[in-house]
C-alpha cells in the first residue's frame, strides 16, 4: 500500500501495425478500422470488468503505458476514452503515461493532443538511423520521418522522449551500430532503450539467410552501449535501458520491483495479489466474448505465485536493475535476508565476480555479471 492507496501500473496494449516488421513475433497485426473500433469498446468493457470485480479501495495508478503494436494508429480521442475510464476507477497521483509510436504514423496535430489528455512520455520505436537497415528489418519509416516525428514531438511540449534502438541486425557491424548510437544520443533525448535482435521463429527472419554479427561482436555491441551512452549523460540503470536522471520509466521500474499490474487488450499481462495470467491472444475470442468469466476461462499462463516464486521473481527481476535488489525491501516484503535466503548462491556468483553485496545486504550484477546476466538469474529460480 502506498501513501495514498492502493498502487497499480496499468498497461494496454493495442495490437495493429500499418504491416508486420521482419523480425516481429508481438501480437500485432494490420486490422481495418471496424476492427479498431470494436477493440477500443471491448477495452473500455474489460477496464469495467476488471474494477468491479477488483474491488480494493482508494487504488492509485502510478503509470499507464499503451504498447503495442503502433498505438499511434487508434485516433487520440478513442485513448482519451480509455483514461477517462481509467479515471473513473482510480485515483490518478501525478501517474507516467506512456505512449509506443511508430514514426511511420501521425500527423504533427497528433502529439499536440497527446499532450492535451495527459499523456506525458513519448516511446519512439526507432531501431537504426540507417535507412538500409531499417528496410531490411522491414521497418515502414525512414531515419527522416523519425526525425520529423521527434521535431513535432518537441513542438507539443513534451520532454520526456525515448527512442528504442536495435543492435545486431543484419548487416551491421560494430563501427555501423556506433554510428547509428552516437547519433541518436547526439539528438538529446533524455532515455534510451537499446535492443538486440532476436530471430524467433514464426517470423519470416527465422526461415531467411541473414548476415548476423557474431556473438563476440554482438557481446562488444551491448558493452559499447553502456559506455558510449555514458558519454552523453544517458546511465544505464538496467539490462537493456538508459536515461538521464529522473528519466527512468517508471513503468517498467514498477514491473522489475515487484509492484502490482494490471494488463488490459489481447496478450496483455497482470500480476495481481501474487496471480499471474495472460489474456487470450485470440483477436477473434477477445472480440466475441460477452461476459468476464469467460474472458478470464480464456486466460493462459495462469500461475498463483507461492512465497518462493515471489522471492525468486524478487531476486531476479531485481538484478535486471544496476541499483539491483535491496535487502531492506526484500525483509520488509519476506521477513527474510536475501543472504539467509540465498547464501550458496550469493557466494558463488561472487567469487565468479558476477555479483555485488553492499554493506547492508543489497546485490547487484557486476559489469561482468551483466553481461552473464542470465546464467547468474538461472541460480535463483
Ligand atoms: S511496429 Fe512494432 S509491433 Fe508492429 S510489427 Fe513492427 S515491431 Fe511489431
Amino acid at each position: 500500500m502506498g501513501e495514498h492507496g492502493k498502487e497499480l501500473a496499468i498497461y494496454i496494449h493495442l495490437p495493429f501495425c500499418v504491416r508486420k516488421c521482419l523480425y516481429c513475433d508481438f501480437i500485432s497485426g494490420p486490422y481495418g478500422e471496424d476492427v479498431r473500433k470494436s477493440y477500443v469498446n471491448k477495452l473500455l468493457w474489460e477496464i469495467d470488468s476488471f474494477f468491479d470485480e477488483y474491488r480494493e479501495e482508494n487504488i492509485v495508478i502510478t503509470s499507464i503505458f499503451f504498447g503495442g503494436g503502433t498505438p499511434s494508429i487508434i485516433p487520440p480521442e478513442e485513448i482519451a476514452k480509455i483514461l477517462c475510464k481509467l479515471k473513473e476507477h482510480a485515483d490518478f497521483i501525478e501517474p507516467e503515461i506512456t505512449i509506443e509510436v511508430n514514426p511511420g504514423t501521425g500527423e504533427p496535430s497528433l502529439f499536440e493532443k497527446y499532450h492535451e489528455i495527459g499523456i506525458n512520455r513519448i516511446s519512439i520505436g526507432l531501431q537504426s538511423t540507417s535507412d538500409e537497415e531499417l528496410k531490411t528489418l522491414g521497418r515502414i519509416h525512414t531515419y527522416e520521418q523519425f526525425l520529423n516525428t521527434l521535431d513535432s514531438v518537441k513542438a507539443a511540449g513534451f520532454t520526456n522522449i525515448s527512442a528504442d534502438v536495435m543492435y545486431a541486425v543484419p548487416g551491421q557491424n560494430y563501427k555501423s551500430f556506433e554510428r547509428t548510437l552516437r547519433k541518436v544520443a547526439d539528438l538529446g533525448l533524455n532515455h534510451i532503450s537499446a535492443y538486440s535482435l532476436i530471430v524467433e521463429e514464426g517470423t519470416p527472419f527465422y526461415d531467411m539467410d541473414l548476415d548476423l554479427p557474431s556473438e563476440d561482436v554482438e557481446r562488444r555491441m551491448y558493452r559499447g552501449v553502456s559506455r558510449i551512452l555514458a558519454e552523453y549523460g544517458l546511465k544505464q540503470y538496467e539490462i537493456s535501458n538508459y536515461a538521464k536522471p529522473g528519466y527512468e520509466c517508471r513503468h517498467n521500474i514498477a514491473y522489475w520491483t515487484g509492484k502490482e499490474y494490471a494488463g488490459f487488450g489481447i496478450a496483455a499481462a497482470s500480476l495481481i495479489e501474487n496471480l499471474r495470467f495472460t489474456n487470450t491472444k485470440s483477436m477473434d475470442d477477445y472480440l466475441a466474448v460477452s461476459d468476464y468469466e469467460t474472458l478470464k476461462k480464456l486466460r493462459t499462463d495462469v500461475e498463483n505465485l507461492s512465497r518462493e516464486d515471489c522471492m525468486s521473481e524478487a531476486v531476479i527481476l531485481g538484478l535486471r536493475m544496476n541499483q539491483g535488489v535491496s535487502d531492506k525491501a526484500f525483509y520488509e516484503k519476506f521477513g527474510q535476508h536475501l543472504s539467509d535466503v540465498y547464501p550458496k548462491e550469493i557466494l558463488k556468483h561472487k567469487l565468479e565476480g558476477l555479483l555485488k553485496e553492499a554493506e547492508d545486504g543489497s546485490i547487484s550484477l557486476t559489469a561482468k555479471g551483466r553481461d552473464l546476466s542470465n546464467y547468474v538469474m538461472a541460480d535463483f529460480i
